[in-house]
């Protein structure tokens, strides 16, 4: 009986160390806390072998260096973003 508790109380640390990994990773911490449920310890190897998420970047011509998405300008030599033509819709 008391191994179940032992089993259990192990199931429901692997929810929340999933939880906390994915927070780490920048993934959904609910989402892995609530496949850590069902899971257990498979979640968190799951989470455990994913990479780390990347931001989309936009690579500066003038330098080569990597710059997040939303900034307009690079970071290192202050080249604008060039963008995909914009829609057509604008008059
Ligand atoms: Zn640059």
């Amino acid at each position: 009986m008391l191994t179940w508790v032992v089993v259990g109380l192990l199931w429901i640390l692997c929810a929340f160390a999933a939880g906390y990994i994915a927070g780490n990773k920048d993934r959904s911490v609910w989402t892995w806390f609530l496949l850590g449920i069902p899971f257990g310890i498979f979640a968190l190897i799951a989470i455990s072998a994913l990479e780390k998420k990347v931001p989309p970047t936009w690579i500066c011509p003038r330098c080569k260096r990597a710059n997040a998405l939303t900034s307009n300008f690079c970071g290192d030599c202050g080249h604008a973003q060039v963008r995909p033509a914009p829609d057509e819709k604008r008059t």
